[in-house]
């Protein structure tokens, strides 16, 4: 009954674990939560005054599919200023979430048949995403040692005739790994070379840490301008994630395709959240620096702890919010009838044994891993990596 293409995807696994948790933490469980990339911290009073200011104003009817004129303008001054990128309003597409931007791009793009690289480990939406469209996710491993790095020479050697499109994600999830510029303008090298395009995944910029600063692929020349979709939005950098703000830019014909892709499914974004989103980007950015700053010290302390448990090794991440440790030592032990022999029976072992969730890293490629978001209080941090030494400390 239903399509083929309904079957052949999954319902995304960081949404599903964190519906099991907030249901067990509803239930009067007692869990940790490292699940889902959230922020923890509230939206910033401006930006919900704003929202609040906009229904009372009665701005509450539908508005330009692809956004209003000054959130767009907002987006255009912060690409200027941020990432030394010039766009025109054309070329900017505000979404329901970046999620749904990433969408709108794989349904104007991607075709039957075409080959879209995903360097993996990779965010858990991209491969389902090209699955939806009829296209092949082609996944170029890369490993920790390089910290999970894809190298320009093997993105190449991957590309054939039938490539479309890279997806690449600076900084990332699951791993916490920020592209550095050189090795940016070796990939946009490559891509020119082979004239393909890029959908750049930039919705973690603002985390970064250790002094790293993010650079956008597209901001080189503007050749390679030409072929990448910046892909961007709220939710992360101002704790929005609820509201459904996202947005792109690229190049006009592909954004206008997107725009009536988007006309034709969920219309404009929000009209209250999209008031909001230019207080958001035009107002204090205060916040940011609050947030980051005690990001930084989960950060620390999250990978030193878990560095310290015995079968586990943690690289140090420089952006996002997630710890992405090595748990494959681990695998072969059990306790009882409990026997562990994959991210997923690990993970599953934490939240049965431990009353801790989070993500296996099967979901994202790569099931020698785990994935832990410390988007979560210091004292929620220690009371969960306790538990985790715990359990850990009874498997044999
Ligand atoms: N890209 C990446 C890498 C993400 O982790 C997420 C998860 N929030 C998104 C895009 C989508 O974010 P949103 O739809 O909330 O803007
Ligand atoms: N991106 C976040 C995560 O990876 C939120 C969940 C989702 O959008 O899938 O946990």
């Amino acid at each position: 009954m239903l399509s083929q293409r309904a079957k052949k995807i999954k319902p995304s696994p960081t949404l599903s674990i964190d519906a099991k948790a907030k249901a067990m933490k509803a239930a009067g469980v007692d869990i940790v939560g490292f699940g889902v990339g959230e922020p923890d911290f509230d939206t910033p009073e401006n930006i919900k005054e704003a929202a609040i200011k906009a229904i009372k104003d009665g701005f509450t009817k539908y508005t330009p599919v692809g956004g209003i004129d000054p959130l767009k303008d907002a987006i255009i001054e912060k690409f200027k200023k941020d990432n030394n990128l010039n766009y025109t309003r054309k070329e900017i597409i505000v979404s329901c979430g970046a999620k749904h931007s990433l969408y709108n791009i794989a349904q104007a793009l991607f075709d039957p048949g075409d080959e879209i690289l995903i360097p993996s480990p990779y965010w858990v939406s991209y491969p389902d995403q090209v699955i939806l469209n009829d296209a092949i996710p082609v996944f170029v491993k890369t490993v920790e040692a390089d910290s999970f790095m894809a190298k320009p020479e093997v993105i190449e050697s991957h590309i054939t005739k039938r490539t479309k499109a890279l997806i690449l994600n600076s900084p990332s999830n699951p791993t916490g790994l920020t592209y550095d510029k050189k090795t940016l303008e070796k990939i946009a090298e490559v891509v020119l070379k082979h004239n393909i395009y890029v959908v750049s995944d930039e919705i973690y910029e603002k985390l970064t840490y250790d002094g790293v600063t993010h650079v956008s692929i597209a901001s080189f020349n503007n050749e390679i301008k030409a072929k990448t979709i910046v892909v961007n939005g709220l939710s992360k950098s101002y704790a929005m994630t609820g509201w459904r703000i996202g947005y792109a830019a690229g190049p006009k014909e592909i954004v206008k395709a997107m725009t009536n892709i988007q006309s034709q499914s969920t219309s404009n974004p929000t009209s209250i959240a999209q008031k909001a989103a230019v207080e958001a980007l035009t107002g204090l950015q205060d916040f940011i620096h609050v947030m980051l700053t005690e990001f930084d010290k989960r950060r620390r302390f999250l990978i030193k702890e878990l560095n310290s448990i015995p079968g586990m090794s943690c690289i140090t991440p420089t952006g996002a919010f997630y710890a992405f440790p090595n748990t494959s030592r681990l695998y072969g032990k059990s306790l009882a009838s409990k026997k562990i022999s994959s991210s997923s029976d690990f993970s599953l072992y934490l939240l049965e044994e431990a009353k801790v969730a989070l993500v296996h890293g099967d979901a994202f490629g790569d099931d020698n891993y785990i994935r832990l978001s410390y988007a979560t209080s210091l004292d929620e941090i220690n009371k969960g990596v306790s538990r985790i030494r715990e359990a850990v400390n009874r498997l044999s």
